[in-house]
């Protein structure tokens, strides 16, 4: 029976990946073993089945008797366990969710209904390391996987509004905990019916502004604000999420002729669910209507929003999305431009198809491909 260690079980994308795990009832015709870094001989995740205390995460020599490792632990954990257990000679299979080895040679990044037939070809020819894409990477290429798989995308320009998950559990608690302390300075003139919204406005200002909002983690107001910003500083210019999206996105598909993603990352005051705006340079002219079933019949998880106001504003929202794994795709037109210029919009979940879900795929793809 095929032994599979996991790491990183309980993060936020570790805990998605067991949610989903136990609800599609995948634990079954392999001996899982759980692994920690910070409490050896712990319990394990509830997943429905008796397992053993948890292993140390550091112990290579355990987990190189293991045939794949999935891990949702983060790039410091990659980059200190991986290159010494392929030191050590272990041949198993390396699934990640963390983006240290994704830009590596010997690695495909995952994202099986887009790029099934990449990794295929992968575990054909014996790659060994699978890695979960950027989120907001993997979201847009579920979204217009139907205009790529066509070959008519010339290049698109993505401009994002990034949900806090993105940042890691601590931030989420403090956008919550900055949208509490809103709620309560606000209260007041909020139950007061002669109250203006600019008195509101004034109040919010000031709380936002004070020493004592709690910003530990994102350095600044999110709650009512936007964060134009997400991760380090590249040389171009961009920031390493926009870096990302270009880099990524050619990796996944293995495109032979590169096909330029660019445009602005932004954090906005969404739990989980990250959404992007469009603006899609086709390589020729094609009917609306011909893109729109494109988009639409690429994988079951798209579904293509009419552009009219209720249909959008009751299914294109991360309110409406949050938690599912439904990618909607909508606002679709023609631009100004031109006719070879398309917009569109589309939300998804950062933590199912942004993170866990692809990694749950793979391990199934790969537990197939073993048997
Ligand atoms: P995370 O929530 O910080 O969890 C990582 C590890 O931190 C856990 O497995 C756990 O390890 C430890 N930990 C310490 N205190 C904890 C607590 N109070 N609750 C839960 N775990 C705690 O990390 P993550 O956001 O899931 O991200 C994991 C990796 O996936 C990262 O490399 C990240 O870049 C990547 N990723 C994240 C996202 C995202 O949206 N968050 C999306 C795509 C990829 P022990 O059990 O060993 O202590």
């Amino acid at each position: 029976m095929l032994k599979i260690a996991f790491v990183g079980w309980r993060g936020m994308v570790g805990s998605v990946l067991m949610g989903r795990m136990v609800e599609e009832k995948d634990f079954s015709g392999f001996e899982p073993t759980f692994f920690t870094t910070s409490n050896v001989g712990g319990k394990g995740p509830d997943i429905g089945l008796e397992i053993p205390p948890l292993k140390d995460a550091y112990d290579t020599k355990l987990l190189s008797s293991m045939d794949i490792v999935v891990t949702c632990q983060g790039g410091d954990y990659t980059k200190k366990v991986y290159p010494e257990m392929r030191k050590m000679g272990w041949q198993g299979y390396w699934i990640d969710s963390a983006s240290a080895l994704r830009m590596e040679d010997d690695s495909i990044i995952v994202l099986d209904p887009v790029n099934r037939a990449v990794i295929d070809r992968g575990l054909s020819t014996g790659i060994k390391t699978y890695v979960g894409g950027n989120c907001t990477v993997s979201l847009m290429l579920m979204a217009l996987a139907g205009l790529y798989s066509h070959g008519l995308v010339e290049w698109i320009s993505t401009m994002t509004y990034q949900a806090a998950s993105g940042a890691g559990a601590n931030n989420m608690k403090e956008l919550a905990s900055q949208m509490a302390v809103l709620g309560l300075v606000s209260k007041d003139l909020l139950d007061d019916p002669a109250s203006t919204a600019i008195e509101i406005d004034a109040l919010i200002t000031k709380e936002i502004r004070k020493s004592s909002f709690p910003v530990e983690y994102f350095g600044v107001p999110l709650a009512a604000s936007l964060i134009p910003w997400i991760d380090s500083a590249m040389p171009s210019g961009q920031t390493r999420e926009e870096w990302k999206g270009s880099v990524e996105s050619n990796k996944i598909l293995q495109n032979e002729k590169i096909i330029p993603v660019d445009g602005i990352c932004v954090r906005v005051g969404a739990m989980r669910c990250h959404s992007q705006a469009f603006a899609i340079k086709l390589n020729r002219d094609v009917p609306l209507d011909e893109i729109a079933e494109m988009i639409k019949n690429a994988n079951e998880w798209v579904e293509l929003v009419p552009n009219d106001k209720e249909p959008t504003l009751n299914r294109l929202t991360p309110a409406a999305v949050n938690g599912t794994l439904s990618v909607p795709v909508g606002r679709l037109r023609k631009m100004l431009m031109g006719p070879e210029y398309i917009a569109a919009f589309t939300c998804g979940d950062q933590l199912l198809w942004g993170a866990a879900e692809p990694i749950r795929r793979i391990l199934k793809i790969i537990i197939q491909h073993l048997s």
